[in-house]
């Protein structure tokens, strides 16, 4: 049976995905072989990775004057790649509001001068910096953003003002609402949360800023190497670009991002409403600041949050476990998320609650 998977990552995929990907696994077009057995140079792979390229392209509206990569490594590798690749005066800025922000942070500072120009941490990363209050440093090559902070529950809604390239860390929200690829010069996101298995990273960047490396720059993070060789320098992970092409024709066929937007503000609507409605949960995000993805949520002690988490999975809710740093309960509702998911994991705090009280 299936559950409603609210991990935080990997992720839940959505069901006709995983049919389709099922139906092919033995055969993939007649071929007589499933797409993880076949070579990556092949013109059987070659269309899917090109395809899934375009359709990225497609649905966030990509320009031309971008590079679309397939890489690994994660979004963690990548907090050593941005300065490798984006550092041509070796000095950046970084915005910190949550764990992912402060480790892309610490790992910046090996590479260049780097500083945290905001932070929330002072109240535990449960709001979003006012933008208007944040100046950055003269000569900088980059801002850092973490636009969706998956463990706190906070997203930007605003972005930072500066002339600067504007990085973003999109991990866990990208294809999610509609972002205006052209304000940011790099964009990247692991897939494992709103795309694909584990162990694709993908990595959208401006051609203008490519070809700037740090000479130590391994060449696997080189976005130029990659952009070069179409994120086919070395063995790509065949098998997670396949997911990811078959997840974007999906959502392709809902209508695309906006589409999908629209779902995951009605999915996040009802839970912040019930949530904020009742006497018995607390979510301590400011309210502007919410995320759309990750919502986290509290009983009233301890004891209750650990008997919500075991009697939901017992109602195939799963999951739903906070991030031990935060604790209480985090329900992450990505685009494979089904607002029926949702509504039955409200009709489950109902329940919960009128038993608890
Ligand atoms: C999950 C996540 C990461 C870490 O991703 P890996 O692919 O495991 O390295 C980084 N940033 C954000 C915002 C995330 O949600």
């Amino acid at each position: 049976m299936r559950v409603y998977n609210f991990a935080a990552g990997p992720s839940t995929l959505p069901l006709p995905v995983l049919k389709q990907a099922q139906a092919e696994l033995l055969d993939y077009e007649g071929t007589g072989m499933s797409i993880m057995e076949m070579s990556h140079r092949g013109k059987t792979f070659m269309a899917v990775n090109q395809e899934a390229n375009s359709l990225l392209r497609e649905l966030m509206n990509i320009p031309d004057d971008y590079s679309v990569l397939f890489v690994q490594g994660g979004a963690s590798q990548q907090f050593a790649a941005v300065p490798l690749n984006l550092m041509k005066n070796g000095k950046a800025d970084y915005i910190v509001t949550g764990n992912f922000a402060a480790k892309a942070y610490e790992e910046s500072v090996k590479y260049g001068d780097t500083a945290i120009a905001a932070s929330s941490k002072d109240a535990d990363y449960t709001y979003i910096p006012d933008m208007k209050n944040i100046t950055f440093r003269e000569g900088i090559d980059y801002v850092h953003t973490t636009y969706n902070n998956t463990i706190f529950g906070t997203r930007y809604t605003e972005l930072p003002k500066t002339s600067s390239v504007l990085v973003s860390d999109m991990s866990s929200c990208i294809l999610s609402e509609v972002v205006n690829v052209k304000d940011f010069g790099l964009i990247y996101a692991g897939a494992q949360k709103n795309i694909a298995p584990a162990g694709l990273t993908i990595v959208i960047v401006r051609k203008d800023l490519l070809g700037n490396a740090s000479p130590v720059c391994p060449t696997m993070l080189n976005y130029s190497i990659q952009d070069k060789n179409d994120s086919l320098y070395n063995t790509p992970p065949t098998f997670p670009i396949y997911v990811a092409m078959l997840v974007f024709k999906w959502l392709k066929s809902l209508g695309g991002v906006s589409a999908m937007q629209k779902i995951n503000e009605e999915k996040a609507k009802i839970l912040y409403d019930f949530i904020d409605n009742s006497s018995f949960y607390t979510n301590k995000v400011n309210k502007k600041d919410r995320s759309l993805m990750n919502v986290p949520f509290f009983a009233p002690t301890e004891e209750l949050n650990a008997k919500f988490v075991s009697e939901a999975t017992a109602n195939g809710l799963v999951s739903l476990k906070g991030h031990r740093v935060v604790g209480g309960m985090r329900a992450s509702i990505y685009n494979a998320m089904p607002l029926e998911g949702v509504k039955s994991l409200i009709e489950f705090m109902k329940k919960f609650e009128m038993e608890n009280k």
